[in-house]
This record gives structure tokens, sequence and C-alpha cells, in this order.
């Protein structure tokens, strides 16, 4: 992030004192979505966008809160028993009251924090606020931090404090993203792996479709308590199956016509997404780009037909880049219903493909869409400079 030093100083004249800076990356699923509240696979890598937080404790227990963002001044004081509030600071005070109930002494503590990962984007800016903050929070208070024990209590907040059910793979690659390296999470386990994510013959390019439709948070509970109703479901066949994970596609076949049509729909969505996000890992690994890019291809359609969380922007953005000759595939990524599409282009193709969809896209959409070449980045760090 550019302009550290004048973000410092800015801390000093608003607070009167030096700042410790902390930051954590945005993120971009490359495949496995909606898979991680199934206790599933996914695939994200942490970019190289960041939310920056400079931190100075205090005496007492106020927490003042001020964002480039938003004109307003938050405060609240530290108490396990916060309530979320109408304003931008949930996330804040999410992850303040979480922490305090996973029985982390806090402080007091002045904060201002600046972000290069777009709101609302479906790049995860509130995990990145959540882990920035929450991190910040346990240093200043002298604590050693445990990166999956901090991801859970922010993903708690999300639950509590943001109302969205989400499962822990966007706070997770916050804190444990690895340069160059995209993570495979087992979201059941916790288990993780660091998959290379080689630059030199493609890029990841995000492609942010400029929408967000209201639907985003409410769908996306729907949809959970959908794949719950296919578990309960297919459990009486299947005994003892705690969640999608569990179930091969073999058995759902079997099975599947015994259920309503939009809880079938849901279910063979994960289902077959945790096996596509398996055979993805293999093909990076392996350097199959193209048939990496079929899977995003397929994951995509899988979204749209069976979860039914895509909308006519992402789809148009995905059919643009389909036909690009330059693309290995593309796809929506994140929770749905606007943000962004995550598209493997190949290298020198990329200049390309950004200036044809840019071109295409805001002529039928009416809108300029914002693209990032991203580069995978490390997760949440003290910044010394
Ligand atoms: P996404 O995570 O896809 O970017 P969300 O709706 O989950 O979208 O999170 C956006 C919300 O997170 C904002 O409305 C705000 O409450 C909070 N937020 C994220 N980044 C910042 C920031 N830099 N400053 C203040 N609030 C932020
Ligand atoms: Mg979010």
């Amino acid at each position: 992030m550019n302009n550290l030093q004048d973000f410092r100083q800015q801390f000093r004249q608003l607070y009167g004192n030096e700042p410790r800076l902390f930051s954590a990356p945005g993120r971009v699923n490359l495949i496995g979505e909606h898979t991680d509240y199934n206790d599933g696979f996914v695939l994200p890598m942490a970019i190289d966008r960041r939310t920056v937080v400079a931190i100075a404790p205090r005496n007492d227990r106020l927490v003042r809160c001020l964002s480039t963002e938003f004109d307003d001044q938050i405060e609240f004081e530290l108490s396990a028993d916060l309530k979320p509030a109408n304003d931008w600071a949930n996330h804040v005070r999410g992850v303040a009251a979480c922490l305090l109930r996973d029985e982390y002494n806090l402080r007091g503590a002045d904060l201002l924090i600046t972000s290069e990962v777009p709101l609302g984007a479906g790049l995860s800016s509130s995990a990145a606020l959540e882990i920035a903050v929450g991190h910040g929070l346990l240093k200043v208070a002298e604590h050693l931090v445990d990166p999956i024990r901090l991801a859970l209590a922010a993903q708690k907040a999300e639950h509590e404090f943001a109302g969205t059910q989400c499962g822990v793979m966007d706070q997770f690659i916050a804190c444990l993203g690895q340069a160059g390296h995209a993570l495979k999470i087992d979201c059941r386990t916790l288990e993780y792996e660091a998959v290379p994510v080689d630059l030199s013959e493609a890029r990841v390019v995000i492609v942010n479709s400029m929408v967000k439709h209201e639907l985003a948070s409410s769908e996306y509970n729907l949809r959970r308590a959908e794949c719950e109703e296919a578990v309960r479901r297919l459990a009486g066949h299947l005994p003892g199956i705690q969640s999608l994970r569990d179930v091969e596609l073999e058995e759902f076949d079997q099975w599947a016509d015994a259920l309503p049509e939009n809880i079938r729909r849901r279910a063979n969505h994960v289902i077959t997404e945790n096996a596509r996000t398996l055979a993805a890992v293999e093909a990076l690994k392996l350097g199959q780009l193209s048939h990496f890019g079929k899977l995003m291809r397929a994951s995509h359609e899988s979204l749209r037909e069976d979860y039914q969380v895509s909308c006519s922007e992402l789809d148009l953005l995905v059919e643009i880049a389909s036909r690009h000759s330059g693309v290995f595939g593309a796809r929506m990524t994140g929770g749905g219903f606007g943000g962004c599409t995550v598209n493997l282009v190949k290298a020198d193709q990329v200049e390309n493909f950004i200036s044809e969809i840019t071109e295409a896209y805001e002529w039928v959409a009416k809108v300029k869409p914002e693209c990032h070449v991203c580069q995978a980045s490390g997760g949440v760090r003290e910044e010394s400079q």
C-alpha cells in the first residue's frame, strides 16, 4: 500500500499520538463457492489490496473508530455484551466483543482505518477489516495471535454483528494467506495447504461488475438453511452424514429424486463444487491451466443454474470472458448477486482482455467495470513503514 507514512501522519494529527499499523488483505476465491459453510473445500487467494488499521492503545475501555470511507466517528466501550448498531462499525464492535468473549483482555484504543479493498464488491473488505482490527487489538494488548482462533472470532462477529451466516473462508485467508500461493482449505478440519499460483503463463484478473443487489445477505442465509434442509432429508437415507461434505455424488444421485427441486439443486451444486475444487487443486499443481479453466466455468454454471446466486451482470461478464481466446476460465466469485468475476487469463493477452471486456460490458450494462490484475499476497501483518 502506498503512502503509509501519510496515513501515520493523519493518525497523529487526529489523535495526537503514534500508532502501530496492521494490514489484512481482501481475497478472491479461485474455486469452491458456497462450500465453506458446508464443511467443504475452498481455494481462495489473498490479493494485493489491503485494509490498514492504525491503532494506539488507550488507558481506558473506550474504542474510537474513524475510517477514510465514512464521515462519522464511532465510539463504544469495550464489553463482551456489545450489540450491533446502525452504523458502519459493526465489524469492529463485533470482533472486539468476540475476542473478549474468547477470554482475551483488550485495551481501549483509537483506530483509523483505510482500505484498498472496494467495499461491498465481494472481495471481502469485511473480513479484511475484522482481521486487521482484531490483530491490532490483540497486539496492542500484548497478546500472541493465534491466527485460526482470530479467524473464528471474526467469523462469529460477522454472524452476530453483520447478520451474514458466512463460512470461515474469508477470515481464514485474511489471516493465513501466503504470497505467491492460493490456500486449499478444508473447512471442516481447518487443515490447509498452500498451492503455488505460478504467474509465468497466466494472470488472475478480477473484474468488478459494479453492481450489488439487495438480495445478497438474505439469499445467502436462505441458501445456508436450504443446505441444512438437504442434510436433514438425506440423512434419512444416508445415516451419519453431518453435512453435504459427507455425501458422495453417486450416493446423492441415488436419493436426489426424493428431494424438493430447490433443495436438490442446492445440494447438487455443493457436492459437485467440492469435487471440482479438489480437481482444480490438482490441475493447478500440475500447471494444467486449461483444465483449471474448464472447472471454473463449470463452477459458474452450477452457481447460476443450481445454486441460483448469479445475476445478469455476472453472467454477462463470464460470457464475454469465455468468448475471449486468451481466457482459460472465468466465474463469479464471492457470495453472488453482483460483485466480481475471477478470470484466469494468458499473460500476454491480459491487456487485450481488459480492453475488450471493458468495452463489451459497458456497452450492455451501461457501467464501466473495474479490472484488477492481482498477485497472491500474504495474510495479516504489522506494517513497519
Ligand atoms: P464485502 O465484504 O464483499 O466487501 P460486506 O458488505 O460484507 O462486503 O462488507 C462491507 C462493510 O464492511 C461496509 O459496509 C462496512 O460496514 C465494513 N467495512 C469494510 N471496509 C471498511 C473500511 N475500510 N472502513 C469502514 N468500514 C468498512
Ligand atoms: Mg463481506
